[in-house]
């Protein structure tokens, strides 16, 4: 506390170097997996990519299908016997690459038909070609055999790992965000914390240690916890985290309250379908690693105009699926591509945009804060699409519902759906965000109260994890949404210091001052 800068606004940024010194934060036991697991942004998709595009936009060629007709076609008002652009591009040359490495998980499992597969041919048989968005809502959230719905995906066991899974730190310095967030808002007497997509309950967990460390500031302060999960799996592992009990579901089913429990330290927590289900109020929100998740639609650009992307069974192996272009526009690309739009191949999650519109009204409305934080870009990439599986690449099309389906997150477009009814902040890479919020002496704080080799080696394998530029450090990107007032609040005092910037006042996104 005594290297403190004095605090330019509010006390806040003495709060967070405090915090950040904490001993009695104390330490979470050490996993059974290592940081070494493989997170969905990693570097060697990114190069598959690479290989995969340069040889694969653009490629387009016309096949002509089977006599059938579909509801799309016709909906369309053309039929599918007339002729159907196949995209041999991306997907088939990256599917070739990505599954070429000896011994590769996904090759041993290459076509299993799986009853996600089945329920979608009979789709498809029924319907026509499905979007990758009607794809990707299936492969994952379908309620029977959605990839979130039964399964533990995070960690070593499963197929992917998340931040705040590697390191205790990760979702500490963000508790401290929050507080800090809080504390601008002029410490407001009750406040909601809403997770969308907990995963295993991790993240909420290491911030719950942080609003408990903190008990003499925050309690007046009426605390409760909103988690918005679809998964009944996880919710029921959230449950065991952050309660330390198994927990029964409501029996009445008209609730849009699917679970309620109290949490280690006494909190309230309910469990919610859909952000809309979570009551109004002063509300902090939180997604990490959720907006990926979310279907997205693909189109590519042709001599014709843009096309949607859509999926079919190859007619060459009536097992397995593949990609095709729509045979003409359709609302989607009318209503979903810019005008302005200078890629050949785009991807648009209207699911991102319309969930961002809603929490844009409600900070609007009622306050608080949102912080958003995942892989993604500026409105510049292209083919982002790919699949995880035991910690590897695996191909989309291939045995659907088993395996993680995700895409780069466009914050530009996030940005835009916000419609100037808050502002926002970043996106910024993770190193630089949780340097500013003070991982540095956070991690010596931790290495300094243990004697534990293991230990050791596990928090510093976690924060070259997290801030190695070549690993998570530069893929991932903090992105946050505040009431104009509090960046409005702040330039007034800003412009009274002369500091840099508007955001230099916002934890995270400025950087904390050291004497
Ligand atoms: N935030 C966690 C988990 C990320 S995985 C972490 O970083 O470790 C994505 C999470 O979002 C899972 O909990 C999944 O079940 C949930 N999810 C995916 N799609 C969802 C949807 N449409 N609605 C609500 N939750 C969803």
């Amino acid at each position: 506390i005594e290297k403190a800068a004095p605090a330019p606004q509010s006390g806040k940024l003495s709060l967070q170097v405090s915090l950040v010194l904490s001993p009695g934060l104390g330490l979470r036991p050490l996993p059974v997996f290592g940081a070494e697991g493989g997170y969905r942004a990693a570097r060697n998709w990114q190069r598959q990519v690479k290989g995969g595009r340069s040889k694969g936009t653009g490629a387009v060629t016309m096949t002509r299908l089977p006599a059938r007709r579909s509801v799309l076609a016709a909906a369309l008002g053309v039929s599918w016997q007339q002729r159907l652009l196949h995209h041999h591009g991306v997907p088939a040359a990256w599917r070739r690459r990505r599954c070429s490495g000896a011994g590769s998980k996904a090759e041993d499992s290459s076509s299993p038909v799986t009853p996600m597969l089945k329920h979608l041919m009979f789709k498809i048989k029924a319907t026509g070609p499905i979007t990758v968005a009607e794809y990707m809502r299936e492969a994952l959230t379908n309620p029977v055999k959605g990839y979130y719905m039964h399964h533990d995906m995070l960690g070593e066991g499963g197929d992917f790992v998340t931040s705040p899974e590697i390191s205790q730190i990760f979702g500490e310095l963000i508790g401290i965000w929050y507080v800090s967030e809080w504390m601008a808002a002029g410490k407001p007497k009750t406040l909601q914390l809403v997770e969308l997509g907990p995963g295993r309950g991790t993240l909420t967990d290491d911030i719950l240690r942080v609003f408990n460390q903190l008990g003499s500031l925050l309690n007046k302060c009426d605390i409760s916890i909103h988690l918005v999960e679809v998964s009944p799996k996880l919710s029921e592992i959230q449950a065991l985290t952050l309660t330390g009990e198994k927990i029964q579901s409501e029996l009445d089913v008209t609730s849009p309250v699917y679970m309620k429990g109290i949490s280690k330290a006494g909190i309230p927590i309910f469990w919610y379908r859909e952000l809309q289900d979570v009551p109004q109020g002063t509300s902090f929100y939180l997604a990490h690693e959720f907006f990926d998740a979310l279907p997205i639609h693909k189109f590519q650009r042709t001599e014709q105009g843009w096309r949607e992307v859509l999926i079919d069974i190859d007619p060459k192996a009536p097992d397995k699926l593949r990609f095709v272009l729509a045979p003409s526009a359709t609302p989607a690309t009318e209503y979903f591509i810019q005008g302005k739009e200078a890629r050949d191949h785009v991807e648009v999650c209207p699911d991102a945009g319309i969930l961002i519109q809603k929490l844009a009204c409600r900070i609007q409305e009622d306050g608080g804060a949102a912080l958003i934080a995942d892989y993604g870009h500026n409105g510049n990439k292209t083919d982002t699409f790919r699949s995880f599986r035991s910690h590897e690449l695996h191909d989309v099309l291939i045995a659907p519902g088993t395996a993680d389906l995700t895409a780069d997150v466009d914050f530009s477009y996030l940005q835009t759906m916000t419609q100037g009814r808050v502002a926002t902040l970043g996106p910024l890479k993770q190193q630089e965000f949780l340097k500013n919020m003070g991982i540095d002496v956070r991690l010596q704080v931790l290495l300094q109260n243990s004697s534990d080799t293991a230990m050791h080696k596990h928090l510093l394998q976690g924060y070259d994890m997290l801030m190695n530029p070549k690993k998570m450090g530069d893929r991932f990107n903090f992105f946050a949404l505040l009431p104009h007032q509090r960046l409005a609040h702040s330039d007034q005092k800003a412009n009274l210091q002369h500091s840099k910037s508007l955001s230099t006042s916002v934890a995270g996104f400025g950087e904390l001052v050291w004497k």
